[in-house]
């Protein structure tokens, strides 16, 4: 078997036509900027997450980035972020200038702990950004309390997470304005870089409309200071036609990961990962955690079954970040799950048979009976 980490073919054959379809009404229509294909997506994933607004940027960090500076956040202002995510969430903190407060996740759902969060406000905290790390919705009741509490915006990087939900409302719909991705490896993906603001607030909107265009409503006048940062048309052209199957992609996902779930809970030298109480995920990474991590790659790369690392050094003791003065052991829950995490394939697209086969490899190295053949 030959199984690779990730693979488009499943999703991308399937809508193949209509993608080409969608490709040549955007190539034929004379209008490439700011056009009636962003307007339209917008408005439909505006619908689709249950958002007020939605505003297509370039891409996810940009969305974070204009997110904040709508909130007028800049240099003494203090962003509290999870000690373990992608480093965009760290940057979009950096780029408006304010300081970033890391705080620790919970070790088991690896979203940020709501009960780490009171220690690390200060007068000076702005923002809290919650993180729906690998699919999977963060606390946001408990999030949300606490930020009401104190008088802090939040701002939830939704990169990873579109369609999941925290109690039947969908992430990006919490905070006051909120980023999302569509790398094409996330799972509502263009083909390239895309991104987009999700709020209920008129004002924010409007303002992540100026930014993201020049600082401009209208053309030639700058009100502010913006950036050009804006959704092609031609990206939401074909995003337009695959959020149409983003429901049944992330369906596909939640099956595999419950079969990975039910063939791997008995091997306990791996964690697998746990739901909070609430909290839905769309399987957008499937984490294991084993101390033997290396090895274990090795292994099933020799079984020919490709797996990634998600991340394989957390945001604090990046090169990047050595100015800040983390060192090892600052942020240990962060440090552990980075230097024993594992991701397995998880897309729509990968087979009954292919699953099993993983699954009966893993259980072959931890030396657990073999699933029954029947079993998927
Ligand atoms: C992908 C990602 C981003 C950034 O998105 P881009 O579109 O690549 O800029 C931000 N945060 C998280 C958690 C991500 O996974």
């Amino acid at each position: 078997m030959n199984i690779p980490f990730f693979s488009f073919s499943g999703m991308h054959s399937e809508i193949r036509r209509e993608m080409l379809e969608a490709f040549e009404r955007f190539y034929d229509s004379n209008w490439y900027i700011l056009g009636k294909e962003v307007k339209a997506f917008e408005e439909e994933y505006a619908e689709y997450s249950g958002a007020g607004h939605c505003i297509g940027v370039a891409n996810g960090l940009d969305a974070l980035h204009i997110a904040l500076q709508t909130l007028g956040v800049s240099a003494g202002d203090e962003v509290i972020v999870p000690s373990n995510t992608y480093i965009a969430t760290w940057l979009a903190v950096s780029y408006v200038g304010a300081k970033i407060v890391p705080v620790e996740p919970d070790p088991f759902t690896y979203n940020l702990d709501p009960a780490r969060l009171e220690e690390a406000i200060t007068p000076n905290t702005r923002v809290i950004m919650p993180v729906h790390l690998y699919g999977q919705a963060c606390e946001m009741d408990r999030i949300m309390a606490i930020a009401e509490k104190y008088n802090i915006a939040v701002v939830e990087d939704n990169a990873q997470a579109q369609g999941a939900e925290f109690r039947g409302v969908k992430t990006g719909t919490f905070g006051a304005v909120n980023g999302v991705s569509f790398y094409p490896g996330k799972n509502l993906g263009a083909l390239g870089d895309a991104g987009a603001i999700t709020t209920d607030s008129e004002e924010l909107a409007e303002q992540s409309r100026v930014i993201r265009n020049y600082g401009s409503q209208k053309k030639y006048y700058n009100e502010r200071i913006g950036v050009n940062s804006r959704l092609d048309e031609c990206q939401a052209a074909l995003l337009r036609i695959k959020l149409k199957y983003l429901d049944e992609w992330n369906a596909r996902r939640a099956e595999i990961a419950t079969h990975y779930l039910r063939f791997l809970n008995d091997i306990e030298e791996i964690q697998v990962p746990t739901l909070a109480e609430g909290a839905g995920s769309v399987w957008h990474q499937f984490i294991i955690l084993s101390s033997k991590r290396d090895e274990l790659m090795d292994y099933l790369r020799d079984q020919g079954i490709g797996t990634l690392i998600h991340y394989p050094i957390p945001p604090h003791l990046q090169e990047a970040y050595q100015h800040l003065g983390f060192k090892k052991g600052d942020f240990p829950i962060a440090e552990k799950i980075s230097g024993s995490a594992l991701s397995l394939p998880i897309y729509p697209g990968l087979g009954e048979e292919e699953i099993q086969y993983i699954c009966r490899s893993l259980r072959n190295y931890f030396t657990r009976a073999p699933i029954g053949t029947s079993v998927v």
